[in-house]
């Protein structure tokens, strides 16, 4: 072991787990590639007042995850904590809006970082994949980017996770919501910092984890109640949707989410393998973001997808993956001239389409046969002096211990075949 270690709060993706992860950040993609999105990679860290501003003062992210820091030349950075804040200043600065293409359709796959108090499914350094579909008002972008990650849930083979819907109204209605809400919850009986959420973030006290505070919250006036006739109208429509595509959901009014900046619909995917961190994916509406950040009224809808809570939620339901085998022929050369003709070969294998590796290192028979059946090949490629003298290697099938003498120039013909 080296004096150093991953910092606290963060792992390492090594094999043979880290294909777990890429394949899970596969499927989650998936779906969207087929669905007209298009993939976009920002910088791992922007300008503090992008978060500030896009993600909200008021929320955790931005009060005590953040991690900010200032240039040599004095610029304020903070790495990345989400996605979607930069994702709009992307497609905002490449003017992919204008394009005359709407909504702009965008998925995206990274590292995020937020100083959170580390624990099992709550890391400093996580991933996400994420999609965002931007200056599109219509609920069945809605519908589809939710059915998109149910699919991309499926098709890993997930099923003990739920979808908790709400909607949280928009300029007409919310703010007089908020002031009803506010009123109530002035009246209770509440510590310092939530009498301080009251004033900037009331929704968020609704989501408040603690028991006693949810006692004081029966009664509180709801959402659902003070929806303006269009937000409603909306958001049946997005349930008839969900519901037309097979997609069920749990109505949940008091699902707010931590940033500022959602609208109308909201979601949240919980799986029920992952103990108090149960959340493996969110997103909603944000139709007032853009402005936020100084573009045009763009509304837009997304989610991202947490992929360390998701490789959490397919050991929980004891779901191994159908990986394809890392290497599928593994050779072995016994001598000197053995080395350079089954290299050769091998590396005509991998030209071919085969997943082939190599006994390096000058091992003896018996390591190099242990190799090859640690390496989880199916097939073993084996030749000597006396074979190459007769212009064959011996395949062996690792599985049921069989050996054939396969001619030199056939062997890549011979494996395409057996690879099926
Ligand atoms: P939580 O309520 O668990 O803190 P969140 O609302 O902060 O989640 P989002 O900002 O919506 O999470 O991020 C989307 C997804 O990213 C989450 O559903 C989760 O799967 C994942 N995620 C968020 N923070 C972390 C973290 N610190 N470590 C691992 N995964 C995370
Ligand atoms: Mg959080």
């Amino acid at each position: 072991m080296s004096t150093f270690k991953a910092p606290k709060g963060t792992y390492d993706l090594t094999p043979p787990d880290s294909a777990i992860y890429l394949a899970v950040r596969e499927a989650i993609a998936a779906p969207l590639k087929r669905s007209g999105y298009g993939y976009i990679e920002t910088p791992g860290f922007e300008q503090v007042e992008l978060f500030s501003r896009g993600v909200g003062e008021s929320t955790d992210i931005v009060s005590k995850e953040m991690y900010t820091l200032t240039t040599r030349g004095g610029d304020e950075l903070a790495l990345r904590p989400e996605g979607t804040a930069s994702v709009l200043r992307a497609a905002l600065e490449a003017n992919l809006h204008k394009a005359g293409n709407l909504p702009v359709k965008l998925w995206y796959s990274g590292s995020y970082y937020r100083y959170e108090r580390p624990q099992a499914g709550r890391y400093r350094h996580f991933s996400q994949v994420g999609a965002e579909a931007i200056g599109a008002e219509d609920p069945a972008l809605d519908a589809e980017l939710i059915i998109l990650a149910v699919d991309a849930y499926k098709s890993l083979g997930l099923s003990d996770f739920r979808l908790l819907l709400n909607s949280l109204g928009d300029k007409e209605c919310r703010p007089a919501y908020r002031e009803a809400l506010q009123g109530f919850l002035r009246g209770l009986d509440l510590d310092e910092d939530t009498r301080r959420r009251i004033e900037i973030n009331p929704l968020r006290v609704l989501d408040d984890k603690r028991e006693a505070v949810q006692k004081q919250l029966v009664g509180a006036p709801m959402l659902r109640d003070h929806l303006c006739e269009a937000c409603k109208a909306y958001h049946e429509e997005v349930r008839a949707l969900l519901t037309a595509a097979g997609v069920d959901f749990v109505d949940d009014e008091k699902l707010v989410r931590g940033l500022d900046y959602y609208t109308r619909t909201t979601f949240e995917f919980v799986h029920g393998g992952l103990g108090s961190q149960s959340a493996v994916g969110g997103g909603g509406r944000y139709d007032g973001l853009s402005e936020m950040i100084g573009g045009p009224a763009l509304p837009s809808v997304g989610w991202a997808l947490g992929v360390d809570r998701t490789v959490l939620a397919l050991k929980a339901e004891g779901i191994e993956l159908d990986l394809p085998a890392a290497t599928q022929v593994y050779a072995v050369p016994l001598g000197e001239e053995a080395r350079k003709t089954l290299f050769g070969l091998v590396t005509e294998l991998r030209r071919a389409g085969v997943a082939t590796d190599f006994a390096f290192g000058g091992k003896g028979l018996k390591n190099a046969m242990k190799s090859a059946n640690r390496s989880g090949a199916r097939f073993a490629l084996v030749a000597g002096e006396r074979d190459l003298a007769e212009g064959v290697v011996q395949l062996k099938d690792l599985e049921s211990g069989e050996q054939t003498a396969v001619a030199f120039d056939a062997v890549v013909s011979e494996l395409l075949a057996r690879q099926g």
